[in-house]
């Protein structure tokens, strides 16, 4: 018999949060940003992007999301490509910083 805690989770559970997202059926326009925009309209398509995830109750989810998978382009989670770009170096310098310590532990 195979045991269940080998199996991959159901894909359906991971995703379930965007099916209360508040974008959800809204325009994706204001999430990505149009080629070649710059200064002030992107600062501004951001920050109305931004404002639909400060009433948005997956927020925490969607953020976490964004950063797991090194979402590259987009407003997800209220964080825009640079605030995204900044967490995920972070992480992984931390990620690294961790590494080196388990291994200096192991030997
Ligand atoms: S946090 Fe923003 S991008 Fe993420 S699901 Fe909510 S509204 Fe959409």
């Amino acid at each position: 018999m195979t045991s269940r805690r080998v199996l991959p989770r159901p894909v359906a559970a991971d995703w379930a949060w965007q099916l209360r997202a508040a974008c959800r059926g809204g325009p994706e326009a204001v999430f990505f940003h149009p080629d070649l925009e710059r200064g002030s309209a992107r600062q501004d398509r951001d920050e109305r992007a931004k404002a639909v995830c400060a009433r948005c109750p997956v927020i925490v989810e969607c953020r976490r999301h964004a950063i797991i998978a090194e979402e590259p382009y987009g407003v997800w989670g209220g964080q825009d490509e640079h605030e995204r770009r900044l967490v995920i170096a972070r992480r992984r310098r931390d990620n690294r910083r961790r590494g080196r310590a388990r291994v200096r532990s192991e030997v």
